[in-house]
């Protein structure tokens, strides 16, 4: 397919949005045409139709594996529970894993999954019967496993989730030495790592802060650098949006608007997102907080502001609204939130995307250091934090000693505390997002015609799976 112009688009479906993306950024790379196909092309697709029980009736479920890339395995990506899930939808998602991963450095093939429910009005007993079922489907084709898939939370799935699946994958091999890496995003006491419920929302702030760190940049959008008083707008309390508004607060930057299904709503002074999130939990709706205004779900995007943040689902920023967006920043935290037609719009009007395969890869980063804990079968930390303590500690006195002063509690306590899992955890997610980020900038800068993070997030994510493939001699 070839790159569209602003002109010449048309409402792409999603698939073929992210193929668009590709085939722009393909064309700075100098790789053969076969293996650029290669890249491109979902390698498996499991589509299949299950019976499930519910009552006296029974249902046939429709759900989806797709394993877009097997250049590394294993290959990984989430499992989305939606009544909108799709082939093409899966397939889209399957693809942006692979650039994902390769683009943060992390050794997998891109995968996701997906099952058309709607978890509204599903009872938990339902959704776990369905969700063991999905498992044992993908365990009799071997779409599952440690060294060949592993899945993790996406959009209507978290923790409970992985949890069912992993018992159900512990129950068809026993044995196993390394079965707990079979799922990420596990709870904590189920083998699952600390972090990693907040690591997308986390990874976002942390790529935002990297973003607006760059004097040059910021000038152009005529912006200060740092994220300390920057309005932003959530569209989505779920796990990204939530943890996006919520680290936001250690940076001081102000949420003035968030939206959900049933409406937005918008405060110039500042939402607390964990008070807004505990209101919508007790009452049912995010309507009505004390102190804020209601709106339309989809006005409240184009309000004002600094930083918007596309959190529930794809082409949410699509032709019909894109004229009428006003944030200066977008930040991807859902994957494909903006069409190539809005896209377009978009960067005519000097508007800076920070694209989702970078900005929510924290999730998938974060997945990779619960996969090594599980296979290495030790916590983080466990075996130096005592250790670093008592160096730290010793260094201190000496410090004391020759100096004949004392240093307060709290500063003492500082200084000696040896990393807990968290703590690493948080600096690997952080080290990640600015690594990742100085390679995107990099291409972005020096090749004059890409004027997107976009394609050069993309260029730098093909750059690496090409060789990949080049180095396996697959295209001697
Ligand atoms: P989630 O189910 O936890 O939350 C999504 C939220 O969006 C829900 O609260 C839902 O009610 C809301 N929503 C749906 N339609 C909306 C609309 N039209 N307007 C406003 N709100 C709406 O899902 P999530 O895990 O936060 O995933 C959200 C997006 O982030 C998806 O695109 C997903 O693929 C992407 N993502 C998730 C992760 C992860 O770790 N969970 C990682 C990377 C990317």
């Amino acid at each position: 397919m070839s790159v569209q112009t602003l002109e010449q688009a048309k409402e792409f479906n999603f698939f073929e949005s992210v193929e668009n993306y590709f085939d722009k950024a393909a064309s700075f790379t100098k790789f053969p045409k076969g293996l650029l196909e290669q890249i491109k092309t979902c390698n498996s697709v499991y589509k299949m139709n299950f019976p499930v029980k519910i009552g006296n009736d029974y249902r046939v479920v429709e759900a989806y594996r797709v394993q877009h890339s097997h250049h590394r395995v294993p290959t990984k990506g989430g499992i989305r529970y939606s009544h909108k899930v799709n082939q093409e939808e899966v397939m889209a998602l399957a693809s942006l894993m692979t650039f994902k991963c390769a683009l943060v450095d992390v050794p997998f093939g891109g995968a996701k999954g997906g099952i058309k429910i709607s978890t509204v009005g599903l009872s938990p007993m339902v959704l776990q019967k369905i969700t063991r079922r999905y498992t044992a489907e993908l365990i009799k084709k071997n779409f599952i496993g440690p060294g060949l898939d592993v899945p993790a939370p996406d959009y209507g799935t978290g923790e409970r989730e992985m949890a069912w699946i992993l018992d159900t994958y512990l129950s068809f091999h026993p044995s196993e030495v390394e079965g707990y890496a079979c799922v990420t995003g596990k709870p904590v006491s189920q083998n699952g790592i600390r972090g990693r419920t907040a690591a997308t929302g986390r990874g976002v702030v942390y790529a935002l802060k990297e973003v607006c760190s760059y004097k040059d940049d910021m000038d152009k959008l005529g912006l200060a650098t740092g994220l300390a008083g920057k309005t932003v707008i959530i569209q989505g309390l779920g796990n990204v949006g939530y943890h996006t508004g919520d680290v936001l607060k250690e940076f001081d930057a102000k949420v003035i608007g968030i939206a959900e299904r049933e409406g937005g709503i918008y405060d110039e002074n500042g939402l607390d997102v964990t008070k807004v999130f505990k209101h919508r939990k007790q009452s049912g709706s995010l309507l009505d907080y004390p102190g804020a205004k209601n709106m339309d779900n989809k006005l409240i995007m184009e309000m004002d502001c600094d930083i918007l943040v596309p959190a529930a689902l794809e082409n949410q920023i699509n032709s019909s609204n894109a004229h009428n967006i006003k944030a200066k920043i977008i930040a991807e935290g859902a994957n494909g939130p903006v069409t190539p037609e809005a896209e377009a719009i978009l960067l005519s009007k000097n508007v800076l995307i920070i694209p989702d395969i970078y900005c929510n890869a924290g999730g998938v980063t974060v997945s990779y250091f619960e996969w090594l804990k599980n296979l290495s079968h030790v916590r983080f930390g466990r075996m130096q934090k005592r250790f670093e303590e008592a160096t730290q500690g010793n260094l201190l006195d000496m410090v004391e000693k020759m100096t004949g002063k004392t240093v307060s509690k709290r500063d003492r306590e500082m200084v000696v505390h040896g990393a807990d899992e968290i703590d690493i955890v948080n600096s690997g997610l952080e080290q990640t997002m600015v690594e990742s980020y100085t390679q995107i900038r990099e291409v972005w800068k020096k090749y004059k015609d890409v004027e997107d993070l976009r394609t050069a997030a993309f260029i730098v994510s093909i750059n690496k799976v090409a060789n990949a493939y080049l180095a396996m001699g697959v295209f001697p």
